[in-house]
């Protein structure tokens, strides 16, 4: 591996970035591996996050030169990004550092929702833009965005059903409701809540997963339109797996490739 040349019997050091729940299986999965070293890194935007296996960092690197410069002192071999489809920022610059030091990278890209011939859904690359056509197509919204971007609901017209882990930043329309709540959500859950809310339209990013498709389920199940956010795109060239195991393969074959092993 590029870094350094390591001896067949010393762990490869990887630096898994997560904050996902690919990213939680991958902590358990790598750090009972004894040819692995792992870390995992988060960003350090949840307040109080739940325990995860092995050692963990916190905290942004500084950028595509603080990420480099953490890689070099930590000596990482390898870097899995397991973080969220729309942490683009993170996800740049993991490809980036990685391509300048020739440090091996894997993407852990779960596959996007797809739209089913009931759906009705709105497609758009922006939560700006969600919310705008969002106010056009109905007058109570579910907002499922994330609180990050909550502020680009603050002008529309409509009730905003407000959901997310951490409390939305401000500024927030003038007719909300907050609900603090994290995933998985069952889609009788997600019905239930529908109803008692008279939600009209339902507005998400296309994050895929199991965790939060419930709301996907429970639209097309009472016909309700769905403002969906479409992916940012992924740097040239980036090697991806669709989950977790795919992951721990690409780590298997790169210690079965490693000289001297
Ligand atoms: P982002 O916009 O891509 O990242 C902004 C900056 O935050 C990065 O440039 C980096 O700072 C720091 N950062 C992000 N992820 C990091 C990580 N795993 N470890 C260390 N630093 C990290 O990311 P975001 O959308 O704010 O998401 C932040 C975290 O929340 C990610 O770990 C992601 O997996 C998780 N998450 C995001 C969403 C979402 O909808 N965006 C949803 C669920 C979970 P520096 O430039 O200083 O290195």
């Amino acid at each position: 591996m590029p870094t350094t040349q390591r001896m067949s019997h010393e762990p490869r050091r990887v630096l898994l970035l997560g904050g996902t729940i690919e990213g939680r299986r991958l902590a358990g999965a790598l750090s009972e591996m004894a040819d692995v070293d792992v870390t995992t890194s988060l960003a350090g935007r949840v307040s109080d996050p739940a325990k995860l296996p092995g050692p963990v960092r916190v905290g942004g690197f500084g950028g595509v030169n603080g990420l480099m410069a953490h890689l070099l002192a930590d000596k990482i071999d390898a870097v899995i990004d397991a973080t969220h489809p729309f942490a683009a920022e993170m996800t740049h610059n993991a490809a980036k550092a990685c391509s300048v030091l020739g440090v091996p990278l894997v993407r852990v890209d779960r596959p996007a929702w797809t739209q089913r011939p009931a759906d009705r859904w709105h497609e758009v690359d922006t939560v700006a833009e969600a919310a705008a056509t969002a106010d056009r197509l109905g007058s109570r919204l579910f907002v499922t965005t994330g609180r990050q971007e909550a502020s680009a609901f603050a002008e529309v017209r409509a009730y905003c059903l407000l959901r997310s882990v951490e409390p939305p930043e401000p500024p927030l329309p003038a007719n909300h409701e907050i609900l603090l709540d994290k995933g998985p959500f069952a889609v009788a859950e997600e019905l239930a809540l529908l109803k008692a809310k008279a939600i009209d339209v339902i507005v998400t990013k296309n994050s895929g997963g199991g965790a939060t498709i419930a709301k996907i389920w429970a639209a097309r199940e009472l016909g309700l339109p769905v403002v969906i956010v479409r992916r940012p795109p992924l740097p040239e060239g980036l090697t991806c797996v669709p989950d977790p195991e795919g992951a721990i393969e690409w780590v298997h074959e790169l210690i079965a490739a490693a000289p001297g092993a």
